[in-house]
């Protein structure tokens, strides 16, 4: 009976061997696990939730799923913060962006404000009337030739007129004018002379040859609309003396 017992108590003793070297290994195996996730004592301190670290016999198992699951979280964070720093950048960017956009509007505006004045001046200027100063001279009133008056009735019919009008010499080299009568004048007294009817004539004053044209007189045009302009009372009618 005692036999019996002793017995028992052997098997029971070695039940415990077996269990205490089970628990030996289990002990071996956590301080194992405990050692390779050293790293997540750092996420412990971002993450509360690692209190919740599970002591169960396949602790290595979960220790390594939450590692993973903590170098996530860590990834996350960073792939964030990156984001965020990039945001601010554009951020920046985008101010710097339009601080420049409304410069350049300021400037623009500047311009066309310059511009627009610019336009408003020459108008201005286009809407002055051209005031001439001129004064006129007894050789631009009358024929150096025969000394009348000249005429700046261009559209009278009048041939005792028409004669009046001043004409200019045609040649590049003389600028001298007289009255168109003058010019057939000289033209008519030359024929007498040489014989011949000529077609143009020299400037009575510096001899420039083919100054004048009698049959085509070159209006002084200039010199008449001057004399319209300043309301010059030339001879309606015939009023000079015969000669
Ligand atoms: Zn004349
Ligand atoms: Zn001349």
């Amino acid at each position: 009976m005692l036999k019996q017992s002793i017995s028992k108590k052997d098997m029971a003793l070695d039940r415990k061997d077996t269990e205490i070297a089970k628990k030996d290994r289990e002990i071996a195996s956590l301080q194992e696990s405990l050692n390779k996730s050293k790293p997540i004592d750092v996420v412990d301190m971002i993450d509360n939730t690692s209190s919740k670290r599970p002591r169960t016999e396949d602790a290595s198992k979960s220790t390594l799923a939450f590692q993973h699951e903590q170098n996530q979280k860590i990834v996350k964070i960073k792939e964030e913060k990156i984001v965020r720093v990039e945001k601010r950048v554009v951020e920046s960017n985008l101010i710097e962006a339009r601080a420049d956009l409304e410069d350049v509007r300021g400037q623009k505006e500047a311009a066309e404000a310059g511009l627009k004045n610019i336009r408003a001046r020459i108008d201005d200027a286009n809407r002055m009337p051209k005031v001439i100063s001129f004064q006129l001279k007894y050789e631009h009133t009358h024929c150096g030739t025969c000394l009348t008056k000249f005429s700046a009735d261009t559209d009278s019919k009048d041939e005792e007129i028409r004669k009046f009008l001043p004409v200019l010499s045609a040649s590049k080299t003389c600028d001298h004018y007289f009255c168109h009568g003058c010019v057939l004048k000289r033209q008519a007294t030359l024929a007498e002379e040489d014989d011949k009817v000529r077609k143009w004539i020299q400037c009575m004053h510096c001899r420039t040859i083919t100054s004048f044209c009698p049959s085509e007189p070159k209006y002084h045009r200039l010199l008449i609309d001057i004399l319209k302009q300043a309301k010059w009372t030339a001879p309606q009618i015939k009023e000079e003396p015969n000669e």
